[in-house]
């Protein structure tokens, strides 16, 4: 029985699932066709949830000085995510590269295989494998592995080859995109609407600047390649009346509003992950964190699976958590589409939702939404309000939730020492953090078990065995005693 999972494709959802599943205790090979990184900008930053989960993992600090911001929108209309209580804002102006080499870095530190230059063309699932056909530098190679994840992007070939449907609304309008040198362009963070479309504009660097350019009334075509920057510049020119034309440009790139999301995430050993499940128009910038999050929810479910430590239908919870999530970021950057995007029809629809965001409860409902802070999965019956959540960053005596969650094992934070025995026999899978209740600990909440993606499994009352058992497997046959961390004992 082969005990490795095979990851398709080192974009930043595979390189983040690579990670995930070593941190799990599993092997992984990573086959990107790329022989080099594209060095492509394109997901420019993440959001306030994504942001929150690289530090659960120890990684927000590899990106250095982050530039975040309290400054957003929905549909183009302005939007302030300080309604939101939690320690992290969006990050802006990383650059997608930036953020796949960190993680790629990290995979490989925590000992991944990636094969670049190593391209998928044929898989076949028997009863407990899967095997993956490779073109490689050395000619077509065979891999085998417990499962396989497609991370291959929007036009995934495992999708094909797995027999995945991917039913949506195909693309309406092609939009361009251009990183361009030395031309000093005015920033408009969350674009313009003017006459004729919208425009974006955002510095990348000193010298380096990003502009999105939506023209209505452009048919959508199948492009081979990338557009031309003449007819970025045109297009640019009729919006704004600026004219950008012989300017350098580093990366020039085209995207539509296509949108779809496959039915179900997992078929047998196959599973999705990423732009491979669900394409959408790059509204508010959620693409990639929707991916990585993925990975999250994904890598140490998977990895129990495959160690056999799981309860028998954990891996299905993957489709059951994520698929929601999914269908409501594509409902909502159509939503966002249609009014930033319409023309002067959709004003008076623009004017009474940008009244609604100013009560309150409608700004955070919005910002909970776009952030990804504001995720609830379903876990049960239990009406704690905390079940299913994720867990700010609270400190917690000497250490914090986030960095708990280094190590991606469940913990169990024991505030308060009510000393709960019964998380002994799970000591293999679970850590426990004993700490007093700082003022910012929710109120009515004792003690809360993690899962290693930080959503709340169990929240106090009864049922702490159940949910142990629900989330980690059986208990461990002879469970020698616990040795219990306090504070900031937590191993990492
Ligand atoms: C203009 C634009 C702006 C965006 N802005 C943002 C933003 O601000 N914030 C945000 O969160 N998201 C943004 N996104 C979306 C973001 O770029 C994607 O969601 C993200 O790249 C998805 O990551 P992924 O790993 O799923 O797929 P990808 O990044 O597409 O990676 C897939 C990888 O699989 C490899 N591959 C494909 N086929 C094979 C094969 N057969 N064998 C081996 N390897 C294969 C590819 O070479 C690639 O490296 C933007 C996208 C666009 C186009």
């Amino acid at each position: 029985m082969h005990n490795t999972v095979i990851v398709v494709g080192a974009g930043p959802v595979g390189l983040m699932l690579a990670g995930e599943l070593r941190l799990g205790g599993v092997p992984v090979v990573v086959v990107e066709r790329r022989a080099e990184r594209s060095g492509e900008s394109r997901g420019l930053g993440f959001t306030a949830r994504a942001t929150e989960i690289f530090h659960q993992r120890g990684l927000l600090e590899r990106f250095g000085e982050v530039e975040t911001s309290r400054q957003g929108h929905f549909g183009g209309i302005p939007m302030d995510f300080g309604v939101l209580e939690g320690s992290h804002f969006g990050a802006r102006g990383i650059p997608q590269d930036r953020t796949e080499r960190i993680l790629e870095d990290w995979a490989n530190e925590l000992g991944a295989t990636v094969l670049r230059g190593h391209e998928l063309v044929a898989l076949r699932e028997d009863t407990d494998e899967v095997i993956a056909q490779v073109e490689s530098p050395d000619g077509r190679r065979e891999l085998t592995g417990a499962y396989l994840v497609g991370c291959d992007g929007g036009r995934s070939i495992v999708r094909g080859l797995a027999g995945f449907d991917f039913p949506g609304t195909d693309a309406t309008r092609e939009m361009y995109l251009a990183d361009v040198v030395g031309r000093g362009i005015r920033p408009r963070f969350i674009g313009e609407r003017v006459p004729g479309g919208m425009v974006m504009s955002a510095p990348l660097a000193d010298d380096l600047d990003r502009i999105i350019v939506c023209e209505r009334g452009t048919p959508h075509r199948e492009r081979r390649g990338n557009p031309d920057f003449a007819e970025v510049a045109d297009a640019w020119q009729r919006l704004t009346g600026e004219s950008l034309h012989g300017a350098e440009t580093r990366w020039v790139s085209a995207f539509t509003d296509a949108t779809r999301q496959v039915t179900e995430y997992r078929r047998g050993r196959v599973l999705l992950a990423g732009d491979a499940a669900h394409t959408h128009l790059p509204a508010g910038g959620q693409g990639l964190s929707l991916g990585v999050q993925d990975a999250m929810n994904l890598g140490w479910k998977l990895a129990a699976t495959v160690r056999g430590s799981a309860p028998p239908d954990l891996l299905d919870t993957y489709h059951a958590e994520r698929h929601p999530v999914g269908e409501r970021v594509l409902r909502n950057t159509r939503a966002q589409g249609l009014l930033y995007l319409s023309g002067e029809e959709v004003e008076p629809l623009r004017a009474v939702v940008g009244e609604l965001m100013t009560i309150p409860d409608v700004a955070r409902r919005l910002s909970g939404m776009v952030s990804g802070l504001d995720i609830r999965y379903d876990l049960g019956p239990d009406t704690h309000p905390l079940l299913g959540r994720r867990l700010a960053d609270f400190r917690l005596g000497g250490t914090t939730v986030a960095e708990t969650l280094h190590a991606a094992r469940g913990v169990l934070i024991d505030v308060g020492g009510s000393g709960l025995s019964e998380v002994d026999e799970w000591s293999d899978r679970v850590d426990v953090v004993t700490a007093e209740p700082g003022p910012d600990w929710p109120a009515d909440t004792g003690a809360v078990l993690l899962r290693p993606d930080g959503y709340v499994a169990w929240a106090g009352g009864s049922g702490l065995a159940e949910a142990l058992h629900r989330w980690f497997g059986p208990p461990k046959a002879a469970a020698p005693s616990t040795t219990r961390l306090t504070e900031r004992a937590v191993a990492h």
